[in-house]
Parts: structure tokens; sequence; C-alpha cells
């Protein structure tokens, strides 16, 4: 049976949470129905949960362990470094200028994308986004001072590009 939290139109009596008997709340776990308030709720994909079902809804590939951060961020300041190093070896060569200078942005957002998803199994999270992101705009940042097109508009759409094409990767 599928319970449609909001669609009844009968005034329910006042529900008072599971783990919490003084407080009161209109909350449901939307996997076995008992009531839960703000404090005990879980965010599932698919609604909200009490802590017991929550637990269980948890996927392991959302699961991702600090060991994994502590890898993709060793790997996102690579990316940076080594990235933003051959970023300026080839501003260097081909003057950073036209759709050329596009080359880097998406290559090292490309490179991020796939180097982080490897070092933590393909395993997918926001907080890796973010490393993936921060690892394009590292290596943008050491190119700078060798980019005569720094801060043009082109120059930082096709940065914003390549963050995105890191960011899909792990997202
Ligand atoms: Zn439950
Ligand atoms: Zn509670």
């Amino acid at each position: 049976m599928e319970q449609q939290p909001g669609a009844d139109p009968e005034p329910q009596p006042a529900a008072y949470c599971h783990w919490h008997p003084s407080v009161e709340t209109g909350l449901s776990c939307s996997q076995c129905g008992r009531s839960i308030c703000t404090q005990c709720l879980v965010q599932a994909s698919v609604g909200i949960r009490c802590p017991e079902c929550g637990k269980a809804a948890k996927m392991p590939t959302f699961d991702v362990q600090a060991s994994y951060y502590a890898r993709a961020v060793g790997v996102g300041i690579g990316v940076a470094l080594g990235g933003g190093v051959l970023w300026v070896i080839f501003n260097a060569i081909f003057g950073g200028f036209g759709i050329l200078s596009s080359v880097p942005a998406l290559a090292v957002g490309y490179a991020a994308g796939e180097l982080i998803s490897a070092s933590v199994n393909g395993k997918r999270s926001k907080g890796l986004a973010w490393i993936a992101a921060g690892a394009v705009a590292g290596a943008y940042i050491i190119s700078l001072p060798s980019s005569p097109a720094s801060g043009y508009l082109f120059s930082v759409i096709t940065v914003g590009i390549g963050i995105y094409i890191a960011v899909l990767r792990v997202r």
C-alpha cells in the first residue's frame, strides 16, 4: 500500500514521534510509516525515513569513507599542480589565445574527473564533485599569470565547462 503524505483530506489526530514521544509531528517514515520528528528523520533518495529504515536505505556507493576522500583530495591536488604546469607550458607554446586556449581547461576537466573517479573506485558524491571542481579551478589559477586571456569571458566559460566535465564524472 502506498502512503500518500498530505493527500488525506481527513483531519488526523496528533501524532507523536516514535523515538521522541513528547514531540508532536506530522511526518512519518516512507518505509515503515512510523511517526518521526525533524530531529530523527533521515533524508533518503525516496523521501524521509526513520533512523532504522534510513540506515538500511543508505546506498553503499554514496557511503564514501574518509580514506576515499583523502585519496580524492590527493589526486585533486596532483591534477591541479600537474594540470596547472602543463597549462602554463601550453600557453607559452600556443599563446593562450583563441579557440585553442580552451583545450587545457577541457583536458584538465576531463583528467580531473577520470583520475578522481578512478582513485575512489568510481564512487560518486557531492564532496567528490567539489574536489573535482577545485582541482580544475586550482589548475586554472596556476595558469592565470601565463595566460594573456585570463579573466576574459571566453576563458572563464571554458573553465566552467572544464569544471562541469569533471563534476559530471564524480557527482
Ligand atoms: Zn522506518
Ligand atoms: Zn524523533
